[in-house]
């Protein structure tokens, strides 16, 4: 822990976007690793039946492992399928096996389907700072579930044609989450990702996003990488894969960023309540 602050209980955060391609894993998989190289003790939960961000951690997920599917629909503890991450000092996964596929189904019938994994995390006791939720890029009860167990939202955000499209949709299902299921749930964070700053599109995109979300746009902005690209199929971040790069130093310099915000915002909190 280079001096950033902590947070004073588990900030429960989910990557989410319904576009595919957008930078959800990435944004998972190497914010995690940066909050861990901070200090931080960071579980990543992965719930995209694609298995893409426990590959990207090096974490085997073939079929017979524990995974995050027994989780939700055995009831299996969330304990039982972590696995740390080789590398990387605080840094865990909770896999994702082929098998999640079926469960967007088998959870219909389930009780308290929308809450499994909210269920899951309450009961793990082990101490964290940070749990990441990476999402399929679809809003079905996979989703559901990450919505209801998460206090925040981060929207990663491509800067192209159409960023803002479909947003509209995720925005309302929060909205609805939050309405009926989990009053703490917002839009915390919004980081745009392949950022190229060459290119005209690509700061209008920007703009018009920080137009949008004044307070929850990242002033650090994820360049485009052939480095952040390449690291996953090395099972590893781009933290570990090339620690130098434009792109590994945008995560941590993102990854801080999240860390000292909350904490601002948080002392804030308490001077207005003790200005009353
Ligand atoms: P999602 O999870 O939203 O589907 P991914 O994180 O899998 O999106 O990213 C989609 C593709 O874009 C992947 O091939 C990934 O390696 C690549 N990618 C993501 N972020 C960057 C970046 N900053 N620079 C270059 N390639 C990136
Ligand atoms: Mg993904």
């Amino acid at each position: 822990g280079e001096g950033l602050p902590r947070p004073e209980q588990t900030r429960v955060m989910v990557v989410a976007n319904q576009k595919g391609g957008v930078g959800k894993t990435t944004t998972t998989v190497n914010l995690a690793a940066s909050l861990a190289l901070h200090g931080a003790r960071v579980l990543v939960v992965d719930l995209d039946p694609q298995g893409n961000a426990s590959t990207a951690l090096g974490i085997d997920h073939h079929a017979e492992v524990p995974s995050i599917y027994d989780v939700l629909v055995e009831s299996k503890p969330l304990s039982e399928v972590v696995q740390p991450v080789r590398d990387v000092e605080g840094l865990f996964c909770a896999p994702a096996t082929i098998d999640l596929a079926g469960a967007e189904i088998e959870l219909v019938s389930l009780v308290a389907r929308e809450s499994r994994l909210q269920r899951a995390i309450s009961a793990y006791e082990q101490p964290l700072d940070y749990i990441l939720i990476d999402c399929p890029p679809s809003l079905g009860l996979l989703t559901v579930n990450a919505l209801v167990a998460s206090t925040e939202v981060l929207i990663p955000i491509q800067c192209e044609y159409y960023a803002l499209e479909g947003l509209g949709q995720l925005l309302r299902n929060v909205d609805l989450v939050k309405g009926h299921l989990n009053p703490a749930l917002h839009v915390s964070t919004i980081l745009l990702t392949m950022y190229d700053g060459r290119t005209r599109l690509a700061s209008q995109v920007a703009d018009e996003v920080r137009g949008h979300f004044h307070n929850e746009v990242l002033r650090t902005n994820i360049p485009r990488s052939v480095r952040i690209s390449e690291a996953p199929s090395y099972g590893q971040t781009v933290l570990t894969y090339d620690p130098g790069s434009s792109g590994a130093l945008s995560y941590l310099e993102a990854a801080r960023e999240i860390a000292l915000r909350n904490a601002e915002a948080h002392q804030n909190h308490q001077h207005s309540t003790a200005e009353g």
